[in-house]
């Protein structure tokens, strides 16, 4: 493994930070990548992603005939960096770049990919992911939402639940049983739905955070085109799973880890415990050098993970490893923080003595939520064991 960068590298790092510093909006910094609770931020958040987009930073591994710029992984992994060490605003439309997006330009038709692609790289239509059901998460092959073949029209009726973004998005790519009487993964296709369509019901969830960042959907006899399936009737299981390998790299970001590990350095040395700064504390130290090296074999594992990229290897379990590593020690940075911090830790947002403006509880809640969502821990430990370990499956 070849661990520094060329010459090339260095200068196209420098040219994106360059950009950065001049364009990342002071006012949107450190907006939550996945969920976007404010809906007064939409408008700003999808001004951003055209400005990226327009300077080539958005879906730059996409080919160049579907937007993107044909980049390789360590143009991405800079520009990746370069946004999160500036506290760039999350991309509003994440689930259209990152997950629709690839997914079209994988099981879509030429069609499919004119109408949907150009308008998710600019943020004009914002995507949600309509798979999980109630009593269909982790078994999400269950699902029961109906779709219905009229003629040349889906009818669809049923309930999505834990629908991130449903609040703002413009369309779904989701999930629906059309063959109730085959195995389960054998009748289920994949579908895009306008999410202005007649019959559907958005209702917003609040979560511990105080944010309504996911919602319930509800479909009555919504009328869906057959054009808007995407790959074989009945085969929606194939392509929905090649949308959640997309999810799981979206979702284990290592860089964002490694961020948010310096910020409790940063913390342990300028709170006070006891009449010293945190970081002097012989017990905390221990706790900071246990999760240092986490976040250190974490690192050097995505780094594994970005040769086998470059050398054109498949990529494996690496995805599930990463999202279960990453979410987990997000939640573990997050909860020294909060211990650090002792009763200063429940202070609100707006509250006069609150620390780091109160983004470790935010971030202590927040990340609870990403070990669940995109699959969770015990569902990543299942895959890495059985595809990856080859162990038996019970
Ligand atoms: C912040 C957030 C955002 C989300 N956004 C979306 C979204 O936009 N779209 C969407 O479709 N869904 C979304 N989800 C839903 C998410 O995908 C599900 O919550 C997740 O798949 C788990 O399903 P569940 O909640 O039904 O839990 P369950 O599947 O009921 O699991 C309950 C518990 O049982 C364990 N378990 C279940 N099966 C097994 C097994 N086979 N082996 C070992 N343990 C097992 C689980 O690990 C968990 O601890 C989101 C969730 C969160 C938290």
């Amino acid at each position: 493994m070849d661990l520094s960068y060329t010459a090339e590298q260095e200068a196209f790092r420098r040219e994106v930070r360059r950009w950065i510093k001049e364009n990342v909006p002071k006012k949107d910094r450190d907006a939550q990548p996945m969920e976007f609770g404010d809906p007064q931020r939409v408008q700003s958040l999808k001004a951003w992603q055209r400005r990226l987009y327009e300077a080539g930073y958005v879906a730059m591994g996409w080919p160049r005939e579907h937007g993107g710029r044909g980049a390789d992984v360590v143009q991405q992994t800079i520009v990746n960096e370069e946004l999160l060490l500036a506290r760039a605003p999350g991309l509003i439309g994440l689930m259209g770049v990152q997950m629709v997006g690839p997914t079209l330009i994988q099981h879509g038709s030429e069609e499919q990919r004119r109408r949907y692609l150009p308008k998710i790289l600019t943020a004009q239509e914002i995507w949600c992911q309509g798979y999980s059901e109630p009593g269909s998460g982790s078994d999400l092959a269950s699902l029961k939402t109906r779709a219905e073949l009229v003629g040349d029209e889906f009818i669809i009726n049923g309930q999505k639940v834990w629908t991130s973004n449903a609040q703002f998005a413009d369309w779904m790519f989701c999930l629906v049983r059309t063959d109730a009487n085959a195995p389960k993964h054998k009748g289920i296709s994949y579908v895009l739905i306008d999410m202005k369509s007649p019959g559907i019901t958005v209702r917003p969830l609040v979560q511990m955070t105080g944010d309504a960042g996911f919602n319930e959907v509800f479909f009555e006899d919504v009328r869906v085109p057959r054009q808007n399936l995407i790959g074989e009737f009945n085969q929606g299981w194939l392509v929905a799973n090649s949308t959640l390998a997309h999810e799981r790299n979206m979702l284990g970001s290592t860089t964002r880890t490694q961020q948010m590990f310096q910020g409790l350095l940063r913390l342990a040395q300028s709170h006070q415990r006891y009449g010293r700064p945190a970081s002097e504390d012989p017990i905390l130290r221990q706790r900071l050098a246990d999760l240092m090296i986490r976040v250190e074999a974490m690192k050097y594992h995505a780094f594994r993970q970005l040769t086998d990229s470059i050398r054109g290897r498949p990529p494996g379990i690496y995805a599930s490893v990463n999202k279960l590593v990453s979410t987990e020690l997000n939640h573990d940075i997050a909860a020294l923080a909060m211990e650090m911090m002792g009763s200063y830790g429940t202070l609100a947002r707006r509250s006069q003595r609150v620390i780091d403006r109160g983004v470790w509880p935010i971030e202590f809640m927040f990340t609870l939520g990403l070990i669940i969502g995109g699959g969770t821990s015990q569902i990543q430990k299942n895959i890495i064991s059985e595809r990856g370990l080859g162990l038996p499956r019970h």
